[in-house]
């Protein structure tokens, strides 16, 4: 089944490089010829530029580390939990959270192009799309993770879930220690992007 990318079909995801001459050029062209609105355009920006990105995902986990109610309305269907919470649309209509635990770690890859939980975390970094990501985070993920800083203890098993046509994965960081009675704000702050790729961990509470 075809992810739904623009870049599926570039197996190398290798930008030009003035990749910023080239998009101004396309959008004029496109305008010219009447099939895009740069006014529509603008707002698409503005909402992946300010309104999309990790501070949705770091929300989630902060509630479902602080409302059990919360976080089994997760266990149970993502995508109504986080659509709730108004976190819909695009790239986001089969979510599924996976927890970490003391004994488990997950990470997530999409091994075929970049399928990522847009409407959670924005639009996904350049390494989540690089081929060295994709192909070692399953081969090697402890390799992996060690190169983004993470080194877990002996007894944690890494478990590395790769995203499908449909399925798009939000990881629930370990909640640090420390921040019992913390508001969810507070809480928030704490939950990285990386972390909820699981490339990454909660920050510590300081
Ligand atoms: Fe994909």
């Amino acid at each position: 089944m075809p992810h739904d990318h623009s870049d599926h079909d570039d197996p190398q995801s290798l930008l030009p490089p003035d990749p910023a001459l080239r998009v101004k050029a396309l959008e004029t062209l496109l305008t010219r010829k009447g099939l895009i609105d740069p006014a529509a355009l603008d707002v698409i920006i503005d909402t992946y530029a300010h309104k999309v990105g990790p501070q949705n995902g770091a929300q989630v986990v902060a509630r479902a580390w602080s409302d059990p109610a919360f976080l089994a309305a997760l266990r149970e269907n993502a995508t109504a939990a986080c659509a709730g919470m108004g976190f819909e649309g695009r790239q986001g209509e089969h979510l599924v959270a996976v927890e970490n635990t003391p004994r488990t770690h997950n990470m997530v890859v999409c091994t075929l192009c970049s399928c990522y939980p847009w409407p959670l975390l924005g639009i996904p970094p350049g390494w989540y799309k690089s081929d060295a990501y994709r192909a070692r985070a399953v081969r090697a993920p402890r390799a992996v993770l060690a190169e983004f800083g993470v080194h877990l203890p002996e007894g944690q098993t890494v478990r590395v879930w790769d995203s499908t046509a449909e399925i798009r994965y939000l990881v629930i960081p370990q909640r640090p220690e420390g921040t019992e009675g913390w508001e969810t704000g507070a809480l928030a702050a704490l939950v990285t992007r990386d972390a909820m790729i699981g490339t990454g961990l909660a920050k510590a509470a300081t």
